[in-house]
């Protein structure tokens, strides 16, 4: 899942984001609400974290700002103990959900699990294609109706190439989505994780799924309907 999370205060973001990645997020973060903004609208994130109290455009501000412009993605405030009005307004505005500071991680990503749940149904959180079945709140991959045990990695790889069957991504595509943009791109992390993914789905009969696109990169099959 990809989440937007903008805060300003560095210890707080640190240590959330590191708690967030660990769950299996991919997590772009920035600390200023006018970065906050371009990126909410530049990209199709699954869920927006906005801290409120923000140098330049403010979260309520942001919210506002995606709401007029006819963007729903989930987002959840983040708000200071005494900051009543704000939450009431946040709500208002098309708010999903609310966290007072200080929380602990487990709770936002179960509010996040909670508010994505309930914006795309149940419908969306469940990736079916061919013999696979991969959930995005459970994290649970099945092949043929057996469970594939994978790494956070090799589940956000799948689940990249899963979302848009048929639709080939590059090397390059799948290293910024999966690894971020530090790799240098003549590195092999591509092949050698989808190698791994093969190789598991290859015990219960599904390792045809991914189908390697020569001199392109790769593409999960789509069946015919
Ligand atoms: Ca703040």
């Amino acid at each position: 899942m990809h989440l937007l999370y903008v805060e300003d205060e560095a210890k707080i973001a640190n240590f959330v984001c590191a708690g967030l990645k660990e769950q299996g997020f991919m997590v772009d973060y920035c600390d200023n609400g006018d970065e906050g903004y371009y990126r909410a609208v530049d990209n199709a994130y699954d869920v927006i974290v906005l801290d409120i109290m923000l140098p330049g455009k403010d979260g309520l501000a942001i919210l506002k700002s995606l709401r007029q412009a006819g963007r729903n993605v989930p987002v959840i405030l983040l708000t200071a103990r005494n900051e009543l009005d704000d939450r009431i307004e946040g709500l208002n505005l098309g708010a999903d959900d609310y966290l007072a500071k200080p929380f602990f991680v487990e709770e936002l990503v179960a509010r996040i699990h909670a508010v994505v749940r309930r914006v795309s149904g149940e419908g969306q959180n469940l990736l079916c294609v061919g013999p696979i079945k991969l959930d995005r709140i459970t994290h649970k991959v099945t092949c043929n109706q057996q469970t594939v045990e994978l790494t956070t990695r090799e589940f956000n790889l799948l689940e990249y190439l899963m979302r848009s069957p048929g639709r080939v991504f590059t090397r390059t595509q799948i290293l910024e989505h999966i690894w971020g943009y530090d790799f240098n791109p003549n590195t092999n992390l591509v092949d050698v994780c989808i190698q791994r993914i093969r190789k598991k789905l290859d015990s219960f009969d599904g390792a045809s799924s991914i189908e390697s696109v020569r001199g392109v990169g790769y593409r999960f099959y789509k069946p015919e309907t």
